[in-house]
């Protein structure tokens, strides 16, 4: 049945100048139900011209936006967060479906990014300037903080709806319009987010929603009434991404992968530990920037964490999350996707690693068309090998066994990727120096996923991240705003005479 977002074809629209319309795209994407393979809509790969249109309306409607009082445009996003809260479990059931989370993965991921929101809703305490009187005699300085106009969202598949709501409810609370291109292969329940947030007061063309590919992103990059780029994906995507938008003149700050370390020591509390490792690794079905998929005990510690980690992850259950079920583990997000994650624990036994839990051996005869790997662990990895050192985006756990912590610290330095390093231990002093030294942006002390909430940004190092302010929090307000600074004067009389009022 057609909605405001779909047509009777369950292709969707686009969203331009504040109307849902029909794409005159001639290129589409399928959009799969990952527990069965079933096509659940399909997905316009949008033109540079309707591209182009919604940037337009975009820039149209940001001299009124701008100009409305930034108390207002908070108000809309007060009413957006009463309204993402009624509708949780319905967002949640259209993730998990054309995801492939659990239910309660994807409730979770949309209180996340309720409470990007909720940040948003205080910004008008954020937006204040500086100032100073008599800098010089009778001189008085002050900055304000200034939108830019046109910004542009650019996100991945893994999280639908929280990853784009990193980036507008900031950049809108600022005063900016908002251009989103979200993942194609995830495009039902951001764009019914989207259509929440129209309901909560939001003028038309102040947010506008394009789909598509290379194509659409590329027009989105080079678009010479675009200021401003958030992008979130894959390394190669994201550098891509800040060196075609910076030639462009455009602000850029570009998310990539990651392949995080988690250490065990051995005087860590194993049974929480173990815990954490596992819902860090298999969480999402591993598909999570802030997965932890590398677990490195520390000396003696490691026959006994490979035992504990191979038994506990064993006992996860992969199966349907469209539909109610004990699953702990959902499917990953497309047939492609599996056959990559296949492929590398092929690989993984062909450079000698050793499997102690294989997840190609799942089956889930309920739903034989869905995209499952089973939770998957390696012992006795490398850094050498492919799976020690490149992101895999799935739940494969690759033990790598150091000898000291400082060994270990040496590893985070010299990986590629630098989002999340994670420490267990109940030592103060190798949890200080671990912070301290650990070559990575985000450090977990006993904490399993290290992912920032609303109020702190999301700050990656190396070629985890490309550009200067990172996503989220006071950086992201930095990121959508410009600085102007005023010199004030008042000159009394030219021969120094009182004025009228005495001084
Ligand atoms: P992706 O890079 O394939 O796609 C991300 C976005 O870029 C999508 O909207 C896609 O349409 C677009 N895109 C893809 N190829 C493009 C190209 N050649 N030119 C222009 N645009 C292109 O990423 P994905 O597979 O959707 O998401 C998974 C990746 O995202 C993982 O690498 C994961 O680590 C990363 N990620 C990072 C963070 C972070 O905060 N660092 C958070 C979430 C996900």
């Amino acid at each position: 049945m057609p909605t405001a977002t779909l047509d009777e074809r369950n292709t969707c629209k686009i969203l331009s100048g504040g109307k849902w319309i029909e794409s005159q795209a001639t290129r589409f994407g399928e959009v799969t139900n990952s527990s069965t393979g079933e096509v659940i809509a399909r997905v316009p790969f949008c033109t540079a011209d309707e591209v182009g249109r919604a940037v337009q309306a975009a820039h149209e409607a940001f001299a009124e936006w701008s100009e409305t009082p930034a108390v207002k445009r908070a108000r809309v996003l007060f009413n957006y967060r009463e309204n993402l809260q009624a509708a949780q479990d319905e967002l949640a059931w259209l993730m998990s479906r054309e995801h492939g989370k659990t239910f309660a993965e994807s409730k979770a991921s949309i209180q996340r990014g309720t409470e990007m929101v909720e940040f948003a809703c205080g910004l008008p305490s954020l937006l204040m300037g500086e100032s100073i009187e008599n800098l010089a005699p009778h001189v008085d300085c002050e900055t304000q903080r200034h939108p830019l106009g046109v910004c542009v969202g650019i996100t991945p598949f893994n999280f639908p709806a929280m990853v784009p709501m990193w980036m507008y409810p900031i950049a809108l609370a600022c005063g900016n319009t908002f251009v989103l291109k979200p993942s194609e292969k995830v495009p039902l329940c951001v764009m019914r987010t989207i259509e929440l947030l129209q309901d909560a007061g939001l003028p038309d063309g102040v947010m506008s929603v394009v789909h598509g590919d290379k194509e659409c992103v590329d027009a989105l990059l080079t678009h010479p009434l675009v200021r401003a780029i958030s992008f979130v994906g894959s390394t190669p995507v994201a550098e891509y991404i800040y060196k075609t938008g910076t030639a462009h003149g455009k602000r850029v700050q570009a998310a990539g992968g990651a392949k995080n370390h988690i250490f065990i020591m051995p005087d860590a509390i194993l049974d929480r530990s173990i815990d954490a490792l596992v819902g860090s690794a298999f969480g999402c079905a591993g598909e999570r920037c802030m997965a932890g998929p590398l677990a490195l005990p520390v000396g003696e510690v490691a026959d006994e964490v490979v035992r504990r980690l191979t038994d506990v992850a064993g006992k996860l259950k992969t199966g349907p999350t469209d539909r109610e079920s004990d699953a702990t583990m959902g499917p990953l997000i497309t047939q492609e996707h599996k056959e990559h994650v296949v492929g590398c624990i092929e690989k993984g036994e062909a450079e000698g690693a050793k499997l102690t839990l294989d997840g190609r051996k799942v089956s889930v005869p309920e739903a034989p068309g869905g995209y499952y790997v089973g939770p998957t662990v390696f012992d006795h990895v490398t850094p050498e090998m492919t799976i020690g050192r490149e992101e895999i985006f799935g739940p494969v756990l690759s033990v790598i066994r150091v000898k000291t912590l400082e060994e270990g610290i040496r590893l985070t330095q010299e990986s590629e990727y630098g989002n999340g390093a994670v420490l267990y231990t109940q030592s103060g002093r190798a949890a200080r120096e671990f912070k301290r030294r650990a070559g990575a942006g985000m450090i977990g002390i006993n904490v399993g996923v290290p992912a920032p909430m609303a109020w702190f940004s999301f700050t990656g190092w190396s070629r985890s991240f490309f550009g200067d302010l990172h996503i989220q929090a006071k950086e992201g307000m930095l990121f959508y705003t410009q600085q102007k600074m005023t010199m004030t004067r008042w000159f009394k009389g030219a021969d120094g005479a009182l004025g009228t009022w005495g001084f």
